[in-house]
């Protein structure tokens, strides 16, 4: 027998959990209200995470990170949510945009990159487009070659911490005719001349995470910032994201357990008809309902987080599986979570209705889920088995 637990969090993993809940109680909960209510970045969450090491932990040991394994990671984004899902897009967003680097990228370029995220500067991933959604391989933004050079143009739309972040990887096509295979992708930095960017989106939710449009207007970038293969971009786009999307499935898991640990305080402490109203079995019973499908939500993400970190061949049937139903928890429990405080839920007195708004995004971003649907159904039909 393995002296390793039966399907449980390690030690050590159970450890990172309380670590971070720790720096989330004092450093993060504490200006979730007043992060949302101003539309502010969250400074404070953002400067604690950095100084712990929480801003980019899965940047491997080599490059100067923390080497967080992707459940670590997981279990990171998810007591961070927990909390304030605006302050967890950091170490979210820092993934997705550092990840087709690390899955494609010559060793010079990950080392002089990583190190710096690792440091505390951030990491954006421009993939979106005003006509390239769900249709990411639609992209307008073109990159041309100019002797050792290449010179980007285009916009991206709704790109998350822009403006914050340093660096930016950016998809761009470089063979227009090529569609996906003609796509291919760039490390471009914020300083560079020619990067400028939109107002931020006045959001529904996640109000601390500036989403903003990205403008390259000839931005002239050394013919070494080219990520791996030219007309590789794509490829390393949808890899990264079958990775990342474990982690929006930890934000959906934590904003719907923090909603959850507020109605069952409330529902202890609010009196009607003389008695708590947990004790109506009509609201135990919506209780239990929420209690049952965050657990099921974090069953499935940890699952998909092992397949990450291994690398399975079906994590892209996981991926997408555990971000679709995982938001989809999120935005049931969040809601229920107002029904049960009654009227009070409604008001921005109580953290409820803004966790039912930040939840709401996470149905949407990186790839909404119609689109997650479609690649779970793609994966079934091509005859994809469980690796368990
Ligand atoms: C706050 C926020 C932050 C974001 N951050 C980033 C980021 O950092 N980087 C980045 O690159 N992008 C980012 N995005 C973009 C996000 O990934 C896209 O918004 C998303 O993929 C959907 O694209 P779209 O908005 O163009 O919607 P559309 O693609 O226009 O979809 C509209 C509707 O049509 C449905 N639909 C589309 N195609 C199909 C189909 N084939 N079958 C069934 N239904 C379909 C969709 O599900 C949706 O309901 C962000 C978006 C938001 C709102």
């Amino acid at each position: 027998m393995s002296d390793h637990p039966m399907y449980a969090l390690s030690e050590e993993h159970q450890a990172i959990r309380e670590a971070v809940r720790a720096i989330c109680d004092a450093k993060v909960a504490p200006f979730a209200a007043e992060v949302d209510e101003e539309a502010r970045y969250p400074r404070e969450a953002a400067e604690a995470l950095r100084s712990a090491d929480f801003h980019a932990p899965h940047v491997p040991e080599a490059y100067g990170g923390a080497g967080a394994d992707a459940l670590a990671t997981v279990l990171v984004i998810e007591e961070i949510a927990r909390a304030d899902v605006s302050a967890s897009l950091i170490p979210a967003v820092n993934k997705l945009g550092s990840l087709p680097l690390m899955i494609g990228g010559s060793e010079d370029l990950k080392k002089k990159y990583l190190g710096r995220l690792a440091a505390g500067e951030g990491f954006s991933y421009c993939l979106s487009e005003p006509d390239a959604g769900s249709d990411a391989a639609n992209q307008k933004t073109r990159a041309v070659r100019d002797g050792d050079a290449w010179i980007l143009n285009g916009t991206k739309r709704w790109i998350s911490n822009a403006g914050e972040s340093e660096f930016y990887t950016v998809l761009a096509t470089t063979d227009p005719d090529a569609r996906s295979k003609g796509i291919s992708a760039f490390v471009v930095e914020k300083s560079d001349a020619g990067v400028s960017f939109g107002a931020p989106e006045k959001k529904l939710g996640i109000k601390g995470s500036p989403t903003r449009e990205v403008y390259f207007d000839n931005v002239r970038i050394p013919g070494d910032r080219i990520i791996g293969e030219e007309g590789k971009g794509f490829e390393y786009a949808m890899q990264t994201l079958d990775h990342t999307r474990v982690t929006i499935a930890a934000q959906a898991v934590g904003v719907a357990q923090g909603a959850l640990d507020y109605a069952l305080g409330y529902a202890q402490e609010r009196q009607q008809f003389g008695k708590a109203i947990a004790d109506f079995q009509g609201l135990q019973f919506l209780l239990a309902d929420m209690g049952m499908k965050v657990e099921a939500a974090r069953q499935l993400t940890y699952a998909a987080a092992g397949r990450s970190e291994r690398g399975d061949a079906d994590l892209t049937f996981f991926g997408a599986a555990a971000k679709c139903f995982a938001s989809d928890v999120a935005m049931e429990v969040t809601t229920n979570a107002v029904q049960v405080l009654g009227g009070y839920g409604y008001t921005r007195d109580y953290p409820v209705e803004r966790m039912m708004r930040d939840a709401k995004i996470t149905q949407i971003y990186e790839g909404t889920n119609q689109v997650q649907r479609i690649v779970m159904a793609r994966q079934l039909l091509a005859g994809v088995q469980s690796t368990l």
